[in-house]
């Protein structure tokens, strides 16, 4: 398989002679010169790549997204090992898959009683802060400071828990996060380096815009993506039982419109679809404009020279591809994190990587970065070589994925899987109700429309793949019985 050869384009102009040869090979992060670097760990919730310009968004712009990726790195092929918020949140926290953090599925509560990097950061003398949404029922543990909303949080007027304490805020949550954010730094102190975790509730559902960008995008026209009239033929049953159609299963709340009268088929799926899509990008723009923000703020101060700012979602997000919103399936929309990062010094502006980063990754990564050893039960591994520019020879080729909640809210099967540059072999799992298989052949189909499982030219690679997916599951200790 071809994805273990390094594919990683320096764009900028160190070229050959990029960091790595400034740092000198795998120079562990605590022997990097000057002080331990701080971490902004900017997160936002369901905001898919394909809505960030530096992506390649046909829709909207994010110009200051877009200046990380631009001063920094990225990320072409990171992924989410259980693409829903709750238990990629818990995944990134402790690196570690969800059957062993414990949190499957937004039911669960986290316990926070477990190993998790913020926890070993502080530790290791950094100062810890957690400030947004946490989604995760108990509280916040291992940091000095957090700020958090309640469960999903309020768009306009949020109440907040201030380190245990209620405080009902004043303005819209966006902004008020990144306020919150910004005072911290403020109030540092500057003895220590510091981990903050800044993490949005936007642009999670129900999409509700700030005043400043109510308006945005009211005269336009945004096109459909290619698989909105997807017909979900030719696949698992799955696809067709989920429930989050944009043309059926946008609520009013969702919609905050009565659709005009006479509007029927095609053209109500696109007014529905517009108003989803609008909402979405004007919650985004809000995002964005924060980010810049901070970005500015970290200038100001001073800090921007040793501070890792990583901007990445808990997941991506369908925003109409196969006519869904939401997000859970292993198809790209939704398994493809974006993550864009920027260090000086460290990272060489404007590189593009495609070499294949997780969630469970980021724990390791930022532990190496604050020269910590990542314990070895973590089962992410760091990958600061990779942003640096020197991906080591053995670096992963595939992925484990695996998700579990069904069937509320929307009705998708637990499904696990393994991803190749090549190929998605996913299985549907319910006993008694579901035992179905995917195989996409991602260069062939990149929409991702039609299985070839059962096409008798691929049986060897089905074979191949499944020996890997009971390889993978052996390696990470899946139970047996979540399959
Ligand atoms: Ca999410």
């Amino acid at each position: 398989m071809a994805g273990t050869i390094s594919r990683r384009h320096v764009l900028g102009g160190l070229g050959a002679l990029g960091v790595g040869a400034l740092f000198g090979g795998r120079l562990g992060a605590a022997e990097l010169p000057g002080k331990r670097p701080n971490i902004v760990f900017i997160m936002s919730d369901d905001h898919a790549a394909h809505a960030i310009s530096c992506y390649g968004s046909r829709i909207n712009k994010t110009p200051n997204i877009d200046r990380i990726a631009r001063e920094g790195v990225r990320l072409d092929n990171c992924l989410c090992t259980n693409a829903i918020c709750g238990p990629s949140r818990a995944c990134i926290l402790t690196g570690k898959y969800s059957h062993m953090n414990g949190f499957l599925d937004n039911n669960d509560t986290f316990d926070g009683s477990q190993q998790t990097f913020p926890k070993m950061l502080q530790n290791a003398g950094y100062k810890t802060a957690m400030v947004g949404k946490w989604h995760l029922v108990s509280d916040p543990t291992g940091f000095d400071y957090w700020n958090i909303l309640p469960g999903q949080g309020e768009y306009v007027d949020p109440m907040m828990i201030e380190n245990g304490k209620k405080v009902k805020r004043t303005g819209y949550v966006t902004d008020l996060i990144t306020d919150t954010a910004i005072e911290f730094i403020q109030k540092r102190d500057e003895d220590a380096p510091f981990c903050l975790m800044c993490h949005h509730k936007a642009p999670h559902r129900n999409w509700i815009p700030d005043a400043r960008h109510a308006d945005m995008y009211e005269k336009d026209d945004i096109p459909e993506p290619d698989t909105f009239k997807d017909d979900y033929a030719n696949r698992s049953k799955a696809a067709a039982e989920a429930e989050m159609r944009v043309n059926r299963d946008l609520t009013p709340t969702d919609l905050k419109q009565e659709p005009p009268p006479g509007l029927e088929g095609d053209a109500l799926a696109h007014w529905k679809y517009e108003r989803y899509i609008k909402d979405y990008l004007r919650v985004v723009a809000s995002v964005d404009d924060n980010v810049g923000r901070l970005l500015d703020f970290l200038d100001k101060e001073g800090l921007a020279e040793n501070t890792l700012v990583v901007y990445t979602s808990d997941q991506g997000f369908f925003l109409g591809d196969h006519g869904w919103f939401d997000k859970r399936f292993m198809y790209d929309e939704s398994l493809c994190m974006p993550f864009v990062a920027r260090f000086p010094g460290v990272i060489a502006p404007g590189t593009v990587n495609r070499d294949m980063a997780l969630n469970v990754d980021f724990a390791p990564t930022f532990l190496d970065l604050a020269g910590v050893k990542a314990p070895g039960d973590m089962q992410g591994r760091s990958f600061l070589p990779v942003l640096r520019g020197e991906t080591p020879p053995d670096w992963r080729a595939a992925m484990y994925y695996q998700y579990y909640e069904f069937p509320q809210p929307h009705h998708v099967y637990p499904h696990y899987g393994v991803c190749t540059d090549e190929y998605k072999l996913i299985h549907y799992y319910l006993p008694g109700k579901m035992d179905e298989w995917e195989l996409i052949d991602r260069e062939k189909d990149p929409k991702e429309l039609r299985s070839l499982c059962d096409d008798p030219a691929y049986a060897d690679i089905v074979k191949r793949l499944k020996e890997q997916i009971t390889a993978f599951r052996k390696e990470l200790r899946v139970p047996e019985e979540l399959a």
